[in-house]
């Protein structure tokens, strides 16, 4: 993961942050540019960045450690300008348990928003302006009124003078509000979607559940683009955009998964394969490769011992560079991938597109070798049995 650094690493899962963070401080001087700010305004803006950050991230850990307790663990959790991303380890299926685990980062912004609400009225209720500004300050910013609704009034009529971090507390709580509000949008990939889909799942099953969340998202998303462009709010058509894309893989992610459950290795085992010997010139799998729809290639000893298979890449590699007298054994890798005939095609998917196998051999319960499976044959599988 070259793109992000690690910045440390809390109840044993990894926080990296992504290269293009730089940009957010970039557009903080880009902005304040053309008005001097002193030193203590970057202080209290880049401070208020991290604790929109900090919120951000206690959301991903609230998912993070909530999967955990149905033993799902999280790879690692990076930090992106556009929010955080906690890599489950995979999705739990049961419905139950993906709603809880969808709804715990939202829970987390409403624990902490409702956290700044109290020490808000703690601070704010001493003065009876001050507790004005505040409901204020927060009514215009939830309906995006900011340097020209009542709280502004307030603040030029009483001459109040608050201390900068004063308006950084009502700043935070709304923006927790607005997260809980964007997440629970009912599309994916936002938690909301998720939810929906886990609550539609408890009655019509998974697959039929995500095709209707995934419809849901998409007619949002499409709702979105349409009211940014009609509106000239372009952020909000782009994020559109972006949901409606991850709607579409969401849903062909769960099918191809359904169908991928429901079949095992024999059923998709290529039998009519050719068996290429270590010794063998690269000239024939070339050959092959030219005359027949072969792809990959497992290689065998001469006592019939599977040594190594050669995968696509390396003929077109020998190919390219005219190697047609080198041996095979020079191009083939190892180990070769075995398995059972009654495997089921979701790990035997793992294995070719996630551990990058080209090619597969099958045995049956003797242990003899009765097939191979390569990505094409995954392929033509997965287009036939589209649902
Ligand atoms: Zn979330």
């Amino acid at each position: 993961m070259r793109t992000s650094l690690k910045v440390f690493t809390w109840f044993k899962i990894p926080v990296y942050i992504h290269w293009s963070f730089v940009l957010i401080f970039l557009y903080i001087f880009w902005m304040s540019s053309d008005q001097p700010m002193g030193l203590m305004d970057y202080f209290w803006q880049t401070l208020t960045i991290v604790a929109l950050f900090a919120c951000v991230l206690l959301h991903e850990f609230g998912h993070s450690l909530m999967a955990r307790r149905f033993g799902v663990e999280t790879q690692d959790i990076i930090l992106t300008p556009i929010g955080g991303i906690a890599r489950l380890e995979r999705m739990p299926e049961k419905p139950k348990q993906e709603l809880l685990v969808a709804i715990a980062g939202p829970a987390v912004n409403v624990v902490i928003a409702i956290l700044l609400f109290l020490v808000c009225k703690f601070i704010f209720f001493a003065g009876e302006v001050e507790w004005w500004y505040f409901k204020s300050s927060v009514q215009d910013m939830l309906s995006l009124k900011t340097g020209s609704g009542d709280a502004e009034i307030i603040l030029e009529d009483s001459g109040l003078n608050l201390p900068t971090w004063m308006f950084i507390l009502p700043l935070l709580m709304v923006i927790n509000i607005t997260m809980v509000l964007f997440n629970m949008i009912p599309a994916f990939p936002m938690d909301g979607g998720r939810v929906l889909r886990a609550l539609l799942a408890m009655r019509f099953g998974r697959v039929k559940a995500t095709k209707w969340a995934a419809y849901l998202g998409q007619f949002a998303a499409a709702a979105f683009v349409v009211y940014g462009l009609y509106s000239n709010q372009f952020m909000l058509a782009l994020i559109g955009f972006f949901v409606f894309n991850t709607a579409r893989q969401e849903d062909q992610m769960v099918r191809t998964d359904s169908v991928l459950n429901n079949y095992t290795a024999k059923e998709i085992a290529r039998t009519q394969f050719t068996k290429l010997l270590g010794n063998d010139w690269m000239q024939s799998p070339i050959e092959l490769y030219t005359r027949t729809l072969e792809r990959n290639f497992l290689v065998f000893d001469f006592t019939g011992q599977i040594i190594g298979y050669l995968d696509e890449k390396s003929i077109l590699a020998a190919a390219a560079k005219k190697e047609l007298s080198v041996s095979v054994t020079q191009y083939a890798q190892s180990p070769v991938e075995i398995v059972q005939e009654g495997e089921s095609l979701r790990y035997i998917y793992y294995l070719i597109t996630t551990a990058k196998k080209a090619i597969v051999g099958v045995v049956n319960a003797e242990m003899e070798l009765v097939g191979v499976i390569d990505s094409t044959s995954l392929e033509n599988f997965l287009q036939l049995n589209k649902s």
